[in-house]
């Protein structure tokens, strides 16, 4: 999960990142409010409008903008609010207290995964032109490889400086924040820390005045407090009503609806669905859904539940390999998902057996004799008819 700039800012301040006061604004009076508080609080002359979005390049696009009133920040929020930048709309902003740069770096740390490890990126030479310099002059961002096992230490930090080329005079300074910038990757589960760009201010000081921030989604078991960072907004309501229910689900763009057991059946199934769907019309899998070892009846029905509730669906293929939990209990699985759904299971239903107990699964199914229900004997002719039934309704 990506975050936004403001709430890598509360995080690096929560690890003792040195950064500025920011406060969060949905409307120009908020906005207002804020720069109020920020100029009264610190004193600072200066406040920068930021737009709020999951994306680089706001201060190229105009979304970044300083502004030295209440009044001028509330007219910056005006401007930005709404703005698109390369297709991410402005629902927010935050006002940062300004800072009087005097020289721009570049720091990150990220999961390296070709290598197996972490490696840390600097420059001296940070700021909005950072893609260029990594292309046109790769010499001036330093990277160093960081062991997994140690981190970035005293000793590491200093390398890291050092490759990078640091003056004197910030040297330490530098060194400090980066291992304060080690210790959010590390506590927090990111794969990713980016900061630019940190800045040595008029005054000597090292601030983070960007932040990028990505967390690692297989470790949120650890980190119950980072579910309250999700961006509500933009996730899709398919998808979060799949997570409330634990269920492996990702909204895809076709018309027949996937339920299987195990990635790589459902993988396969998605590529057989496609590959029928090309005979009729090109109708195309509607999503990836996994529902995993235990496919009781709760969990069949918050499957079903979810991708019947999709509008572009048209069609479900269920394709279950029966295993741990047998085909039987799958097959009574959809008799009772169907019971519990009701009226809202109104869509064609595609079920392909196979397995431990495939014979009682089926009889099961064939006895309940629903009317939505059609037996499939093979994968691929059950991606067969549910693609055709998805073409007969679409
Ligand atoms: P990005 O373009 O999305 O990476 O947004 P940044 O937060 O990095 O801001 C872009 C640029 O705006 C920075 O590189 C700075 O030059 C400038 N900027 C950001 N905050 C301040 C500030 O407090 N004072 C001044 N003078 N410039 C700032
Ligand atoms: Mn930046």
């Amino acid at each position: 999960m990506d975050l936004f700039e403001y709430q890598a800012r509360d995080i690096f301040e929560k690890h003792g990142v040195p950064v500025l006061g920011g406060v969060v604004a949905t409307t120009p009076e908020e906005a207002r409010a804020g720069a109020e508080e920020l100029m009264g609080g610190t004193g600072s002359s200066v406040v920068v409008v930021k737009a709020q979005v999951k994306i680089g390049g706001r201060g190229k696009a105009g979304g970044v903008k300083l502004a030295r009133s209440p009044e001028e920040a509330a007219q910056k929020a005006e401007e930005i609010l709404g703005m698109d930048i390369k297709g991410h709309t402005v629902h927010r902003v935050m006002i940062a207290a300004g800072a009087q740069i005097a020289e721009e770096y570049y720091f990150s740390v990220l999961l390296d995964r070709a290598n197996r490890n972490y490696l840390a990126m600097c420059s001296v030479e940070g700021g909005v032109e950072i893609e260029e310099l990594a292309v046109e002059r790769p010499e001036a961002l330093a990277r160093v490889a960081v062991d997994p096992a140690v981190g970035i230490d005293a000793a590491k930090a200093a390398e890291i400086v050092e490759a990078a080329g640091f003056a004197a005079d910030v040297k330490d300074k530098v060194a400090a924040a980066i291992q304060q910038l080690w210790t959010v990757f590390s506590e927090e589960d990111a794969t990713l820390v980016e900061v630019n760009p940190l800045v040595k201010t008029e005054q000597g000081d090292i601030i983070a005045l960007d932040g990028k921030v990505t967390l690692d989604a297989n470790a949120d078991f650890r980190h119950p407090d980072h579910a309250e960072l999700e961006d509500s907004a933009t996730t899709d309501p398919l998808e979060a009503k799949a997570k409330e229910h634990d269920l492996n689900y990702v909204k895809l763009d076709g018309e027949v609806g996937i339920i299987g057991n195990g990635a790589g059946l459902v993988m396969s199934t998605l590529d057989v669905v496609a590959y029928a769907g090309e005979a009729h019309g090109g109708v195309k899998p509607a999503n990836f859904l996994d529902i995993g070892g235990g496919a009781n009846a709760q969990v069949m029905a918050a499957g079903l539940d979810v991708i019947l509730h999709d509008d572009q669906v048209k069609s479900v293929f269920v394709n279950v390999f029966g295993g741990i939990t047998a085909c039987d209990e799958v097959a009574k699985g959809i008799v009772g998902a169907l019971e519990i759904l009701g009226d809202e299971a109104s869509k064609p239903l595609v079920v392909r057996l196979d397995g431990n107990n495939v014979e009682k699964g089926r009889a099961i199914l064939t006895e309940a004799n629903h009317p939505l229900v059609t037996l499939a004997e093979t994968m691929d002719g059950g991606a067969e008819t549910a693609a055709a039934k998805a073409a007969a309704t679409a």
